[in-house]
């Protein structure tokens, strides 16, 4: 057919255009959907919308079609012949079959379109019945339910419309925090696609360990550096004058200990499989840590990463000084470098996904189009766009959507 050949778009049905719902339920085996829509095909009925699911082998199979005109099919017949055709090719597979006479086409859905993920460890009914129910609270209509992953957490995504993504945000953080699993609420679109900078935070975060106690076992300073630590956290150190305090500590020490402190982190489970799924989809990822270069830049290697930035440790003459030169990085300095590796990727802020434990990550958290709080403390976990409150680093990818199933298919494939 040539271009000029091709009809003007229209819908396959208007408003009150007759329209046939219908639906098989019943055991799964090849060639019910191919039956069904051959059984339908001989009324020449056109295909409105199709929906399929199958659960522990069982199909459930929703068609909406055009009724049929009187005069159609094989017979001549129309409506109750093609009723009585698809009930009884129902029945001789033993499959129950509703058929709904309505008008048009899905009713069209509300304006405000997100994704909610809720990952349990496990997902009790009880969890599901408060997450719908909140949903409903904001005037939200679930339109979609699928599961995302059976394993490490069970990970299901409801796809939600007329209600705004801030609202849900703010009737499903407290619910979930209550409930002890994790919701993350993203509003749907192109944008959820287009997203192509994970940025990360190192310690507690990547890796396990906290780097400067790594180095504090060494120097057998832990107790001191912990006493800092604990100040900071009262708040009465700022980051760089702690940090300052902790390094001082550290002062002395020799350089081959930086070789043995980067045998001795521990990636968060998890960790491989989302940066190498990342990597397949195309993000870049990057790493900014308020802890040091020499083992960033490690990770950065082992990894495959696209961007690191810590602070470094002075080594002179094979020792640590207890000093760290060039700029700090800081709570602020993680948001101006997540600002910084989004400009040199080509990626608009709004793109861009940020993972964090500490205080010290909310600014970039904030900044980033998506801020996790991963294991967070609860300042941080309130504050953040959402929170995932599970050991394992790769349940962020049930945040973007990606399947366990596809992940895995990536992985038996390469
Ligand atoms: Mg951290």
């Amino acid at each position: 057919m040539s271009a000029s050949q091709i009809p003007p778009a229209t819908a396959v049905t208007g408003d009150d255009v007759p329209t046939l719902l219908v639906k098989i339920f019943g055991k799964d085996r090849p060639g019910i959907t191919a039956g069904l829509f051959d059984t339908l095909a001989a009324y020449s009925v056109d295909v409105v919308d199709i929906e399929q699911v199958v659960t522990r082998g069982r199909i459930t199979l929703c068609a909406l079609v055009t009724a049929p005109s009187p005069g159609q099919g094989a017979t001549g017949s129309s409506e109750g012949d093609l009723r009585a055709t698809v009930h009884s090719w129902a029945e001789s597979l033993n499959l129950q079959a509703e058929i709904i006479s309505g008008r048009g086409d899905n009713r069209p859905r509300g304006t405000g379109r997100s994704h909610v993920t809720v990952l349990g460890h496990p997902l009790t009914a009880e969890s599901a019945a408060a997450i719908a129910a909140a949903i409903t609270s904001t005037g939200g209509n679930i339109d979609r339910i699928f599961r995302l992953a059976k394993y490490p957490v069970t990970a299901v995504e409801f796809a939600v419309s007329g209600a705004a993504t801030e609202a849900l945000r703010s009737v499903l953080a407290p619910e979930a925090a209550q409930l002890g699993v994790d919701v993350a609420v993203v509003a749907a679109g192109l944008q959820r696609r287009a997203q192509r900078l994970v940025v990360m935070d190192v310690d507690s975060t990547l890796i396990q360990d906290e780097v400067i106690e790594l180095f504090a076992a060494h120097a057998g300073c832990e107790a001191e550096v912990a006493e800092v630590t604990t100040a900071a956290m009262r708040g009465e150190l700022d980051f760089e004058q702690s940090l300052h305090a902790r390094v001082e500590l550290l002062g002395g020490l020799d350089a081959s200990v930086v070789e043995a402190v980067r045998k001795e982190v521990r990636l968060t489970p998890g960790a491989r499989t989302l940066v190498r799924t990342l990597k397949r989809l195309g993000y870049q990822v990057g790493v900014v840590s308020g802890g040091f270069t020499q083992v960033t830049d490690a990770l950065k290697e082992e990894l495959g990463l696209d961007f690191a930035s810590a602070n470094t440790l002075e080594i002179v003459d094979g020792k640590l000084t207890g000093r760290v030169t060039g700029a700090i990085v800081d709570r602020a300095g993680k948001a101006r470098l997540l600002r910084e590796f989004a400009q040199q990727a080509g990626v608009p802020l709004a793109q861009t996904v940020a993972i964090g434990d500490g205080a010290n990550d909310l600014d970039m958290l904030n900044a980033a189009g998506l801020g996790v709080a991963f294991n967070a403390k609860p300042v941080v976990r309130e504050a953040a766009h959402t929170a995932v409150n599970v050991p394992f680093l790769d349940t962020v990818l049930y945040l973007l959507g990606i399947t366990r199933d596809e992940v895995e298919a990536a992985d038996t494939h390469e």
